[in-house]
């Protein structure tokens, strides 16, 4: 048995043996062990006198289009460009190990889908799935991945058919959460028995409900990160590290070698 094994509870190995529904939620953290940069990152090149906040806007999108369109490119650049790491692959592996899984994501990248998963919430919005600012139509994105240059360039948003221009699909700072799935979120919350929170600092309201709502239904908590949070009081078991680790030796220990 080796170290990692050893600080998982026997406990938890038990309840995730029985589980009948398992919720995974996710945040930055399991990106960031793809190399993706996150939000508490300082801002290079083109974009190094901004914070990630002041983009992440209607209004700084409609200050200056060509700005954000590009940082955005450049970062679907970086996720296309980063592969999925053990977490996202123990997640996919775990779904066909258990009765009913349900993936709830603060990630705006596409890795779960990558490593395997179906049907992933995507509660913030995705990179790779732009929309009509005006009309809402969604907008098709050339195949492949984007070239931009390693210090980011302006470019200009494509246009919608309508003459409206398109804009990242994601949510902003000051933009409401996509009613359906926050709306699954919370009711697949309440009725699993055993919810995993990866990699997220459970401090984004109202995403950060979705473990309380778990715990209030009478389901076990489970935290997987590196860190202290807001959410080890919600939780029933904290496993200190990373989600790359922990989740392939937590589902090894469950369920045997894959
Ligand atoms: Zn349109």
């Amino acid at each position: 048995m080796n170290r990692n094994v050893a600080t998982i509870p026997q406990d938890l190995i038990a309840a995730l043996k029985k589980a009948k529904h398992v919720v995974v939620f996710t945040g930055a953290g399991v990106s960031a062990e793809s190399g993706i940069p996150t939000f508490r990152d300082s801002l290079t090149g083109l974009w190094e006198r901004f914070h990630a906040e002041d983009l992440a806007t209607p209004g700084a999108f409609h200050k200056d289009k060509e700005l954000v369109w590009g940082w955005y490119e450049w970062r679907r650049m970086k996720v296309s460009q980063a592969q999925p790491n053990p977490a996202h692959i123990a997640v996919a592996t775990l779904a066909t190990l258990v009765p009913k899984l349900t993936i709830v994501t603060q990630n705006v990248d596409d890795l779960h889908e990558r490593a395997g998963s179906t049907d992933v919430l995507h509660l913030h919005g995705s990179l790779h799935s732009p929309r009509c600012a005006t009309c809402g139509q969604a907008h098709i994105l050339p195949p492949g991945i984007p070239v931009e240059p390693e210090g980011g360039r302006r470019s200009s948003p494509p246009v919608c058919i309508c003459g409206g221009l398109v804009r990242p699909g994601v949510v902003w700072f000051g933009e409401d959460l996509p009613v359906r799935e926050l709306r699954q979120a919370f009711e697949a919350a309440q009725k699993c028995d055993l919810l995993f929170a990866i990699g997220t600092s459970g401090l984004v309201q109202p995403a950060a409900r979705i473990p309380s709502l778990a715990k209030q239904a009478g389901a076990c908590v489970v935290q997987v990160n590196p860190t202290s949070t807001e959410l080890d009081r919600e939780c029933t078991w904290s496993v200190r590290g990373g989600a790359g680790e922990i989740m392939p030796n937590l589902l090894q220990a469950a369920f045997g070698p894959a």
